[in-house]
């Protein structure tokens, strides 16, 4: 596959890109007084042309009717809801860019530290709504859209989401970007910009999950500027030859593609903020190669265009699963490539000399797909900037920090030696010299990369087997680079995304770096969602509610969390109470309105609606829900009607996508699709218990979803779920939770008070020991948890459709049941009954919901941004004013 370009190849010169200056990031010249200079013109004319936007009602039907004219070369008379969406987004648009470039020049002017969020993945959802908000300028489009004969939720409803994520990785770094702009923080995201993001979602009337392409942009996207003018060569392939003995190497040949910019604006909510969310797209470098083109190879002369493009064309589909292949190693080399290149060209346009790097540059490492940033900030460093071993690694380590989201064993990303050197050669050589560097000696800071020098083998001495574990590289067939390694060694920081999955990663996976580096390299910062999106956006009337009741604007609690402790005296007020109802319930009939649209089906909106919607993993055990479903269908078939009266009516929704080749995954969806089939339609029951999977999971669709829970579903096996996030937006919205003891459920049940959420199950210290009961000393099912054991066997006999078909998932609990189902099935029984119980006393219910979104303020993904500002990257806030 690797296509090596000849050096000889014509066509248009290549010229070297690597620091061209893009025509962003200027400043106006100064005179001799140090007053800026009017560049060129009139100013007077200038100025005068260059006022900012007119916000009224009138000016904005102006404005959209500019872009119906003229972008769009529509008229009043075929114009649809399409049209007027895209009208109206490129009318937003014009504000929000004026704005970035008021940013960005102050950006410019101070100079500040800024930091840079590297991420693979960026779940954005849809933008005008969240632009609207973050403007304030929601009323007056709507007022403007309606004088123009359209209405805005229509409207709104024409964008697609913007997917360019798994799951919840991918959404906390889109609330990280909202709220860095929010709080005024000079913060770039770095991503790429994918023609296709995550699949869609279809189920087969079978039950299965079948996969369609996701081509976001077929309509143009208004929400990116394209920067012709930022563009970076990024080679592969090839080959690297040592210069001399200072590690010094020269990487040539191979393939050579380019990474061009596109730009996302990030308005911050109430401030002119508005920062930058940067897209790389690959494109084939032009120039013919012509030997091919003589020997009459047009195939082999465009191939490599082919794969240029191949590069940033689809999201990889896999969460919390790595697979080793070839072009998912390019895309992350790709991103980290260009992303460095284009930080450094900033840095360099202060001239200030390199060693200054860190003061200048914070960069995060969303997990473990950037780490190559590591070894290539030390190539370009060492081969280009000609610096020492010693002081390019100083610079390294005080620029990364290294987020992990995860402990489990399938998510460590690993990378094949072989396959790094063949893509990368000189990054190799330049793992291999960290291995060989650091394992005689280790350079923690700047100023002691010189002098002291600490080793693991003199801290540890004839601790073979330590250093083994340690080692960048596993042993095997083949040898292995280990990722989280790296990115530990070669950040500033690390750190976990809830107390408890932070204590696991110094306790587990990273102990040894905990021993050796020492405690304080490695700290904490809970996950948090953005308020603007999860609450006030997707519930206006509550929003509007709590307003109301605080007595304050919105504008001041949706960026002070904490104020929602104001509603705590009020669950004794009837008349707020009553509200508080009134508004979930019309949630829940806004969702069974939706269901009824997109599936054509009734929902009884006068059931207790619990919601589990999350990516389908094993260790997120939906597995265990709709086994659950099962056991209470099983025993409402075993009461008399006029016992099935008494019990609390439920219905219960899945929502999720696996991953395309996560065959247990795709059963589980194929067991709830089935269930649903057969209890939906069971007359002596449905009254009591019904079951929906809504297909194609979605940012979008959680916004609709997750304001009507009564109770939602965040059931991992303990010590798997490093944080979560939907847990804090169903109870930042009133809705209960019902859950194990991990990740951030434990953080919600020390705010919320433990009388308020439902727990249950195994505790993490209990976990390895049961998993190597299941190994060593295995009980029957049927003794250990007749239930659960009755449940297996109905599905067995049939009850769902040919029993055979769900077997190799009922194995997985029936055979070692690595995520403890039969361990926590009885608890997780009992705690759902205790959501009955507590549920029936509708009034006591409603003061758990008002003092859960009360006590949620900690979650806020202000807080956690502010807190990586502070403890991690050093950076202040740039306030931006006209
Ligand atoms: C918040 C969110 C997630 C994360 O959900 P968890 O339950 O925390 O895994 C995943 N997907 C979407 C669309 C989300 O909005």
């Amino acid at each position: 596959m690797t296509s090596t370009i000849d050096p000889k190849t014509i066509g248009r010169p290549t010229r070297p890109r690597r620091h061209v200056r893009s025509l962003t990031g200027f400043l106006p010249e100064k005179d001799a007084a140090g007053k800026e200079k009017w560049p060129r013109g009139d100013e007077k004319e200038w100025r005068s042309a260059l006022r900012g936007l007119d916000t009224d009602v009138g000016s904005i039907t102006k404005s959209v009717v500019h872009h119906v004219q003229t972008s769009l070369a529509r008229q009043p008379h075929n114009l649809d809801d399409l049209g007027a969406y895209q009208a109206a987004a490129l009318s937003v648009r014009d504000n929000l860019i004026l704005n970035w470039n008021e940013t960005q020049l102050q950006y410019t002017r101070k100079a500040p530290k800024r930091a840079y969020y590297l991420s693979l993945e960026f779940l954005m959802g849809r933008t005008l709504d969240n632009a609207l908000l973050n403007l304030g300028l929601k009323d007056e489009y709507k007022d403007g859209i309606k004088r123009l004969g359209f209405s805005i939720e229509d409207i709104l409803e024409q964008e697609r989401d913007a997917a360019l994520g798994n799951g919840g990785l991918g959404r906390l770094a889109a609330c990280y970007l909202d709220s860095s702009a929010s709080q005024e923080l000079p913060l770039w995201g770095y991503g790429l910009r994918y023609k296709y993001g995550i699949f869609q979602q279809l189920i087969s009337p079978e039950g299965n999950q079948l996969e369609a392409p996701d081509p976001w942009l077929e309509h143009q996207n208004p929400w990116e500027l394209p920067r012709l003018d930022v563009v970076y060569d990024v080679r592969f392939y090839g080959q690297a030859e040592r210069l001399d003995g200072k590690g010094r190497a020269q990487w040539t040949g191979g393939q050579e593609v380019l990474a061009i910019a596109y730009d996302v604006m990030i308005p911050g909510y109430g401030t002119q903020t508005t920062n930058n969310l940067r897209l790389w797209e690959s494109r084939p470098k032009r120039g013919f190669d012509l030997n091919s083109f003589n020997a009459g190879n047009y195939e082999g002369a465009v191939e490599s265009s082919n794969s240029a493009e191949a590069i940033t064309s689809v999201l990889y589909p896999n969460d919390h699963t790595t697979f080793g292949k070839e072009l998912r190693l390019k895309q992350q080399y790709f991103w980290t490539a260009a992303s460095l290149a284009d930080i450094l060209r900033r840095f360099k346009n202060l001239d200030k000399p390199i060693t200054e790097f860190p003061e200048y540059a914070a960069i995060q490492l969303n997990d473990t797909h950037p780490t190559l940033a590591i070894p290539e900030l030390m190539r370009v460093l060492i081969d280009e900037e000609e610096l020492d071993w010693n002081t390019a690694w100083g610079i390294v380590t005080n620029t990364f920090f290294y987020t992990n989201h995860t402990v489990l064993p399938e998510a460590l990303e690993k990378w094949p030696v072989p396959l790094i050197e063949h893509v990368l050669p000189r990054h190799m050589q330049i793992i291999y010299d960290i291995v060989s560097l650091r394992s005689f000696f280790l350079t923690r800071t700047l100023s002691d990369a010189s002098s002291s020098r600490t080793s693991v083998e003199r801290k540890f001495p004839h601790d073979r087997e330590r250093l083994a574990r340690m080692s960048l590289i596993e042993e095997g067939q083949p040898k292995q680079v280990r990722m989280a390694h790296l990115a530990c060694i070669g950040s500033r920081k690390v750190n976990g995304v809830a107390e408890l999955h932070s204590d696991l990663v110094r306790t587990t996976i990273l102990k040894d770096f905990v021993e050796f580096e020492g405690i304080s390299k490695f700290g904490n910062v809970t996950n948090g969602i953005t308020p603007r999106r999860w609450l006030d956006q997707c519930n206006p009337e509550l929003s509007a509610l709590i307003s109301k009741t605080l007595k304050l604007d919105k504008t001041v609690w949706l960026k002070d969390l904490t104020k929602l402790e104001g509603l705590l005296p009020f669950t004794e007020d009837k008349a707020f109470c009553k509200e508080w109802a009134a508004i979930k319930q019309r949630n829940k009939e806004r969702l069974a309105h939706h269901v009824e649209l997109t599936l054509g089906l009734k929902v009884n909106t006068n059931a207790l609606f619990d919601v589990q919607i999350k990516r389908l993993h094993e260790y997120k055990r939906q597995t265990l829900n709709i086994l659950g479903v099962i056991h209470r269908y099983l025993t409402l078939k075993n009461m008399t009607p006029a016992k099935r009266k008494k019990v609390v009516n439920r219905v219960v929704f899945f929502a999720g996508k696996a991953a395309p080749a996560y065959y247990i995954a795709k059963l589980t969806i194929r067991l709830i699709v089935n269930v649903a089939r057969i209890i939906n339609a069971d007359p002596d029951t449905k009254d009591h218990l019904t079951l929906y999977f809504l297909p194609d999971y979605s940012v979008s669709l959680a916004e609709v979803l997750i304001p009507a829970s009564n109770i939602s579903q965040h059931i991992s096996t303990a010590g798997t779920e490093a944080s979560g996030t939907s847990n804090m937006k169903f109870c930042l919205n009133g809705g209960l939770l019902l859950g194990t003891v991990d990740g951030a459920n434990i953080e919600i049940a020390e705010e919320v008070g433990e009388s308020n959420v439902f727990f249950f199950g195994h505790l993490t210290p209990a976990v390895e020991d049961l998993r190597f009961q299941h190994l060593y000393h295995p009980v029957p099912l049927e003794q250990k948890c007749p239930a659960l054991a009755h449940v297996l066997n109905q599905v067995s006999a049939g009850l769902f459709g040919d029993g055979h078909v769900y077997e190799p998932l009922l194995n997985t609990v029936r055979q070692g049941d690595y995520y403890l189902l039969s361990d926590d099935f009885d608890s997780y029984i009992a705690a759902l009954g205790m959501v009955d119980e507590a549920y029936s006393d509708s009034e006591e219910w409603v003061k758990k919901s008002i003092r859960t979104t009360a006590k949620m303020g900690k979650f806020s993904s202000d807080r956690a941004i502010n807190e990586y500002a502070e403890s991690y990257w050093n950076i202040e806030k740039v306030p931006v004013t006209k």
